[in-house]
């Protein structure tokens, strides 16, 4: 899944190749890509897109009286679409604009079909469902803030970097990258993590999303997760490349929390007994 970095450089790519662009239609191309009645994408017909933005994994095309909030989920992409064919392989959703140049088209490939769009008024700031329910971004909470919501709610650390109401723009790739860097257990419980602990994600978390960021912002299209630089992620049965142990996977169904257990867990390996097979 596309995360903050992939999407933040998505956001400036777009808004490099199609800002100051007027759109002349946008076009849903099924019944489930638009999520949202109110306010109507057609009020957007005419003006000119002022920029792509980002919030949380949200990009947002911004136009003064509406703005299209577009999430990728696991399978969707948001792709330049020269040739506008009749019926996109996975298309969901288009923007035309008037100069008949490229258009902008919402894929999703798979079988989820979790990808959509919300159309929220662009002079409310931006609090509409569904981004009412973000948490602050993570690429820029302060320690202080980190730990406060730490103490509010203890759960274990990679869930709560991962639930985008806690922190926004984080997911498992990140999560997995952020742990491993911070030294820290995927286990641990955000309330005794404390004010040093915080201090050491929010560090763990700006070194990993300039990671990110530097990689994807050389790129010209959005990378496959498997392309994303790493230390730990997708990376089970490889040596540690801090101290040479083996990484490890606790696997769930829907997803993968690697760790070193040297680096993250004084060598203890962890078992999940109610909903992980392990991996050797
Ligand atoms: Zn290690």
């Amino acid at each position: 899944m596309p995360e903050m970095p992939e999407v933040q450089a998505h956001a400036e790519r777009l808004t490099d190749d199609f800002a100051g662009r007027r759109l002349r239609r946008f076009a849903p191309l099924t019944f489930t890509a638009l999520k949202t009645a109110r306010p109507a994408p057609s009020d957007a017909h005419g003006q000119a897109l002022l920029d792509v933005d980002r919030r949380g994994n949200y990009l947002l095309l911004r136009f003064a009286s509406v703005t299209f909030v577009v999430h990728l989920m696991q399978g969707g992409r948001l792709l330049v679409d020269a040739k506008q064919s009749a019926k996109p392989r996975g298309g969901q959703a288009r923007w035309l604009f008037a100069d008949d140049g490229p258009a902008l088209l919402l894929t999703e490939q798979g079988t989820e079909r979790r990808a959509g769009v919300w159309c929220v008024p662009t002079a409310d700031g931006l609090t509409a469902p569904p981004l009412d329910r973000l948490g602050p971004e993570a690429a820029t909470i302060d320690p202080s803030e980190l730990a406060a919501r730490f103490a509010d709610r203890s759960m274990r650390v990679h869930g709560f970097l991962r639930d985008q109401r806690s922190v926004a723009g984080v997911g498992r790739r990140l999560a997995n990258e952020i742990l491993h860097r911070a030294k820290t257990s995927p286990f641990a419980m955000t309330g005794k993590l404390g004010a040093t602990g915080a201090a050491t994600i929010v560090t763990a978390i700006r070194d990993a999303v300039a990671e990110g960021l530097e990689y994807e912002r050389g790129r010209d299209d959005m990378s496959a997760s498997k392309d994303r630089p790493g230390r730990v992620h997708g990376r089970t049965g490889e040596a540690c490349p801090v101290c040479g142990d083996t990484i490890r996977a606790v696997e769930y169904s829907g997803y993968t929390v690697n760790y070193c257990p040297t680096c993250q867990t004084g060598g203890k390996v962890l078992a999940d007994n109610t909903t992980s097979k392990f991996l050797k």
